[in-house]
């Protein structure tokens, strides 16, 4: 079967449309690094275009009907939007969801500590990274302290031009004989990577004139010191704040157009951001809803969909019930109907075909650059091990929707037959008996600090994703 390449179908206006939606794509890439940065874009975007709080509609005992636009955000890390359709609920919800957790280093509880003169933050990664990759690069410093009094300490450093940066060192290759022996995995132990953030004694004069008389040259603790004083002065924060602290350690810099062609883009993050944002415009962008569409932009992902924001609670479940009710058509039963009744889209990235690492793909069955959105039957591994399994009969109605909408795709698997594998939260939608299948933008080098999508790929998603809302009506009851 030969797969279209989507550059192929755009005349001069729709390389316009791509680039442009390439553009705003990137702008969204450079502000929103960590899943509670992205909750906050797309909060404002939303609110911009007329979307209103859940808990606040709650308070008011608010009539919702067909029209309105609903957004609920779970402890500032993950987000679901309503958009109410004319069909009543238990007809089935149009539904997609991506991921907006990516892999990175998290800084620990108790971090900062000295070593001969060089102040270090000790992190602990997340999620799926190769170690390596995360050494003698520039790195920015993301999140939030909460203070015991409740004040919440917005910390972004490393992205501005005047800002500086952080890193973790590597042994120079002179002396590196022993480590370049290791394999790739334990090259870099995850213990290893400790970012650097400072080497400046607190009391420079004093110590140093004492160091010329023969006296003991450094406190003990000076840098670690140092840090401690310049963290007070800028944030007000204290080294037991690290406690209540999320701090992500991302590659500094922002998103850069590739190739002579431009026809790429390379940015931290594109798992699963590469289908989030596609996934929030086309939500924003219907017109004349039928059935009620649904996105939702969660955290956890890349470690197992866990914890009180991941894919597995139940905060949406409990979102769509309250928004049942506003609708005055809330049940237990009428809830479960609902969810079975439901089309999903699991948005998330595919891995792309890589010329240079050819036999980890099965070339029939990959994901290729700039043949457009990427649909996965099947993740998980070994033999099929953990995947959701789409059925075929959705599958063969998302066919006939993506045809008539011109929408250009191709499917894959996560490589070869037991090469490896992965997933997603399709499963867990799954659970609800409801039609769910995985469709995303290929990535090259995915999980590294810098990884690729083609411009192409990206506008598929974004057509794809607004003909499902658009379109999709499979009903299992
Ligand atoms: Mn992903
Ligand atoms: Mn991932």
């Amino acid at each position: 079967m030969e797969r279209i390449n989507a550059w192929n179908t755009y005349d001069l206006e729709a390389q316009k449309a791509c680039n442009s939606f390439a553009k705003d794509y990137m702008a969204f890439m450079d502000q929103s690094k960590t899943e509670r940065e992205c909750v906050d874009y797309f909060v404002n975007e939303a609110e911009k275009n007329g979307y209103r709080e859940l808990g606040q509609l709650i308070r008011e005992g608010a009539a919702l009907q067909a029209g309105d636009k609903v957004y609920s955000v779970w402890m500032d890390k993950s987000l679901v939007l309503f958009r109410i359709g004319k069909e009543p609920f238990e007809n089935g919800l149009n539904i997609i969801g991506a991921h907006i957790d990516s892999p990175r280093l998290d800084v620990k509880q108790n971090p900062l500590f000295e070593d001969t003169g060089i102040a270090y933050l000790d992190t602990h990664y997340y999620g799926g990274i190769k170690k390596y990759q995360y050494v003698t690069i520039p790195l920015a410093l993301h999140g939030v302290v909460i203070k015991k009094s409740g004040e919440t300490v917005i910390v972004n450093i490393g992205e501005d031009e005047d800002d500086p940066v952080f890193f973790v060192s590597d042994l120079l290759p002179h002396l590196a004989q022993e480590q370049m022996k290791k394999p790739a995995a334990s090259a870099v132990e995850g213990e290893a990577l400790d970012l650097i953030v400072g080497s400046k004694p607190l009391v420079i004069d004093a110590e140093t004139k004492a160091g010329r008389e023969g006296k003991e040259t450094d406190a003990k603790d000076a840098v670690k010191k140092a840090i401690l004083s310049i963290l007070e002065m800028n944030y007000g924060i204290s080294e037991e704040d690290f406690e209540s602290a999320e701090l992500e350690i991302v590659p500094a810099g922002r998103s850069r157009e590739a190739g002579f062609d431009r026809s790429m883009i390379l940015a931290y993050g594109q798992d699963d951001r590469a289908c989030a944002y596609p996934s929030f415009r086309a939500h924003l962008e219907q017109e004349d809803i039928q059935r009620t569409s649904v996105v939702l932009l969660v955290d956890k992902e890349e470690i197992g969909s866990v914890g009180a924001t991941g894919m597995q609670s139940r905060y949406f479940e409990n979102a769509l019930a309250e928004v049942m009710n506003l609708c005055g058509c809330y049940s237990e039963l009428a809830l479960r109907r609902t969810l079975a009744n439901s089309c999903m889209l699991s948005s998330d990235v595919s891995a792309a075909f890589d010329p240079g690492y050819k036999s980890a793909f099965e070339s029939k069955n990959s994901a290729y650059f700039g043949k457009g959105l990427s649909f996965n039957k099947f993740t998980g591994a070994r033999g099929k091990s953990g995947s959701n399994d789409a059925n075929a009969e959705y599958i063969a109605h998302l066919r006939s929707i993506f045809e008539e909408e011109d929408v250009v795709t191709q499917t894959s698997e996560l490589g070869r037959v037991d090469v490896g594998g992965g997933g997603t939260i399709a499963y867990i939608l799954a659970l609800y008996g409801m039609n769910v299948i995985d469709c995303g933008v290929p990535v090259l080098s995915m999980h590294s600090p810098w990884e690729a999508i083609s411009k192409a790929d990206l506008f598929e998603a974004l057509k794809g994703y607004k003909a499902f809302l658009k379109k999709a009506s499979f009903r299992n009851m």
